[in-house]
């Protein structure tokens, strides 16, 4: 799921905004609260769409979107709060390619500074 930072306006008064939260799907992810998020439910070329309208006020939201970014964020250790995090992958041999492929990747995460394996929460990115 993508989380974007949004800058742009309110229709009614023009005032601004900035860095306002907007999530994909209609759920909060996991690492931000629910009281942090403006918009729930548009996707990015939803996004891309409000920033490159013409016709700014034709759509039917309250606001006008002219910029956004998304929102990035880490895996750090629940333990120790490194973020040197890794996970276990098979390679397969790629015939077309003449190299070994990433194929899968195992759900079970490891801390590189606990020497172990662990469990990770989400940390959001402050620009
Ligand atoms: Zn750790």
């Amino acid at each position: 799921m993508k989380t974007f930072k949004v800058n742009g306006y309110f229709k009614d008064d023009k005032s601004n905004f900035k860095n306002y939260i907007i999530c994909e799907l209609d759920c909060v992810p996991e690492g931000l609260k629910e009281e942090d998020i403006f918009f729930f439910g548009m996707n990015e070329n939803t996004i891309k769409e409000m920033v490159n309208e013409s016709d700014k006020h034709n759509n039917l939201l309250d606001f006008i979107i002219t910029s956004y970014e998304i929102y990035k964020y880490k895996y750090i250790c629940k333990y120790c709060g490194s973020d040197e995090i890794r996970k276990d992958a098979f390679a397969a041999w790629n015939e077309e390619l003449q190299k070994f492929e990433l194929s899968t990747i195992f759900d079970a995460k490891y801390c590189v500074k606990c020497e172990g394996e662990t469990k990770t929460k989400v940390q959001y990115l402050k620009k």
